[in-house]
């Protein structure tokens, strides 16, 4: 019996709402699922036991890698990982004088150029033709590595570092949710069975989320725009 060759996608998985969307979609396209999860000091660290549930939920547990990426903590510059610097609490008024900045304090410098990196390289060798990773455009316009622009730029880049490449198949960057707003992305995750009680938000990485940080906001919104209830519990 012939069985039909199986096609293979890499999934960026932060255990966060996007990415686990970003599983729903790929295998509703028919993919096999490989995520890879990257530790790099992130203070909202519940999220790698998110993934690693989400991973276990679509039963690819044993596909799945966690990277860790401790330099990036070492490096800093991000209040996702330097813990001298404050996670903005968005439901306040700014301060007189304080900084306003294009791109946010929670911006983890080289992060998404990192992830595809090495993603890249995990797509290679297990013969993924795509790698998805959940970027979107719309909320995050302030992260420079969220821009569609980046994202085709580092495929040009894939296909001239790899031997895919050159053997003319170049891999392909999927950003299903690159223009969709929060409310869209939760209905299709809805529609797809995404199972959002696994996974997180809040950059302040507690058990239960803050619903006052940016990210919170951003999904909270998203949740009641989409006319659904968040199923995971707020302090
Ligand atoms: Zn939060």
């Amino acid at each position: 019996m012939e069985t039909k060759p199986s096609k293979k996608a890499v999934i960026i998985l932060s255990g966060g709402l996007d990415s686990t969307t970003c599983m729903g979609i790929a295998q509703a396209e028919g993919y096999e699922l490989y995520p890879i999860t990257f530790d790099y000091g992130q203070r909202h660290k519940v999220e790698l036991e998110n993934a690693r549930q989400v991973a276990e939920h679509y039963g690819v547990s044993a596909r799945h890698k966690v990277i860790s990426l401790g330099f990036l903590k070492e490096f800093g510059g991000s209040a996702l990982t330097d813990e001298s610097l404050e996670i903005p609490d968005m439901t306040k008024p700014k301060e007189q004088g304080e900084e306003e900045s294009e791109v946010p304090i929670t911006y983890v410098p080289g992060r998404n150029l990192l992830f595809l990196s090495i993603a890249t390289s995990y797509a290679e060798v297990t013969g993924a033709e795509a790698v998805y990773i959940g970027v979107n455009a719309l909320d995050y316009s302030g992260y420079p590595d969220c821009r569609p622009e980046f994202i085709r730029k580092v495929e040009e880049v894939m296909a001239l570092a790899t031997r895919v490449g050159v053997e003319g198949v170049p891999m392909r960057i999927e950003t299903p949710l690159s223009e969709w707003t929060k409310a869209e992305i939760i209905r299709e995750g809805m529609r797809l069975n995404v199972p959002y009680h696994l996974t997180t938000s809040c950059y302040n990485g507690e058990k239960e989320a803050c619903g006052v940080c940016d990210s919170c906001r951003l999904r909270l919104k998203g949740f009641a725009e989409a006319g659904e209830k968040d199923p995971i519990p707020y302090r």
